[in-house]
């Protein structure tokens, strides 16, 4: 098993499938930015071979989970024979919009994906097409995160606030899904890259979103290097994602590979080191390995945690894989 420099194991690996979005969220890829960008060209992307040899080559460090992220990962084309690919003892989860949920739910859930994270900041179609810059509809996720779930998927909601956007829906995505296995999870704004605006008034702590539910308890975490704080409110369980007011970066084991195959050992970091041209000669997989032991023994990364101290260019999160 490898440990970076603060002891923390590599356990977790976000496989950004490509750089594109058929949405355009305010606080990720606003338009203004995004329409007409330089997206990767198909060859600059890791195949799927390629990808589940990296995969495998990480096995050995001590990685047990993978999740498959983007941009929007369901654009990629045949996305099922990559999960079929994966080997079987990891824990299989993808991060996505929900917009081509409903019709991918079955097949995903038949090729081995284990859980879907589906990002819905509002219930209300005005919020959701506000925050999305999109004309889809809540609806169209709705029906998703259900196929998902009647495919057996684990399902878990994740909901962005944003001050001045949506501090509604902290009641009212809560209300949509009680009863419901689905537990929903509030994201603070977070300053992810240079193109979202982000400035510290419109971030809404999970202190203050606490604030706007009503017979909360907390529970204890599920395993170390949980990115929630989990609450009770009565038997609907929510969670908390609290980076910007409760970083968690000393438990944090989560490495990350962009679609053009660069290894990020941080969401705000500003340079990937490149494995793809290490892929492309024919490396063997302890090659692979030693490259990535190597990377990861020096990892020093607390960006949460030093916010405000460090000033330097950040990559975007469509890019590497939120
Ligand atoms: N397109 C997929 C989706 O939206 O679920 C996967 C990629 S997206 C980058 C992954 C997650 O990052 C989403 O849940 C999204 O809401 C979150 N995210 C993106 N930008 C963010 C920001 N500035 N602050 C907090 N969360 C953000
Ligand atoms: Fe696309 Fe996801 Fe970013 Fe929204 S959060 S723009 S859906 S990648
Ligand atoms: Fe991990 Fe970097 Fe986020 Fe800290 S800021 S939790 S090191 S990804």
């Amino acid at each position: 098993m490898v440990r970076d420099a603060h002891n923390r194991p590599l356990r977790d690996l976000r496989i950004s499938l490509t750089d594109r979005c058929n949405m355009r969220c305010r606080y990720c890829m606003p338009r203004e930015h995004f329409d007409g960008h330089d997206f990767l060209a198909k060859k600059e992307i890791l195949s799927y071979e390629e990808l589940s040899n990296v995969v495998e080559s990480l096995m050995p460090l001590g990685l047990s989970k993978v999740r498959l992220t983007g941009g929007e990962p369901l654009l990629r084309k045949d996305i099922c024979s990559f999960i079929k690919m994966l080997p079987k003892e990891l824990d299989i989860a993808m991060t996505t919009n929900g917009i081509l949920l409903e019709r991918f739910a079955q097949d995903l859930a038949d090729s081995g994906l284990n859980r879907v994270t589906v990002s819905l900041d509002a219930v209300d179609v005005e919020t959701f097409q506000a925050m999305g810059d999109t004309d889809e509809t809540p609806e169209t996720v709705l029906r998703g995160i259900e196929t998902a779930r009647k495919a057996g998927l684990n399902v878990k909601v994740n909901t962005v606030i944003r001050a001045g956007y949506n501090e509604h829906s902290v009641k009212m995505v809560a209300d949509r899904f009680v009863g419901s296995d689905v537990i929903v999870r509030y994201i603070e704004f977070m300053d992810v890259g240079e193109t979202n605006s982000w400035n510290d008034d419109e971030v809404i702590t999970g202190d203050m979103m606490r604030n706007m539910l009503e017979n909360l308890s907390p529970i204890s975490a599920n395993h170390v290097g949980e990115v929630a704080n989990r609450y009770l409110r009565g038997s609907q369980e929510i969670g908390f994602i609290e980076s910007v007011s409760k970083p968690f970066c000393g438990d944090c084991n989560r490495a990350r590979i962009s679609a053009d195959g660069s290894l990020y050992t941080c969401l705000f970091a500003s340079k990937g080191n490149d494995l793809k041209s290490l892929i492309r000669m024919n490396a063997s997989q302890e090659q692979i390995a030693e490259a990535v032991r190597s990377i990861w023994t020096i990892r020093d990364d607390a960006y949460s945690q030093n916010r405000g101290l460090v000033d330097k260019e950040k990559v975007e999160m469509s890019f590497i894989g939120g």
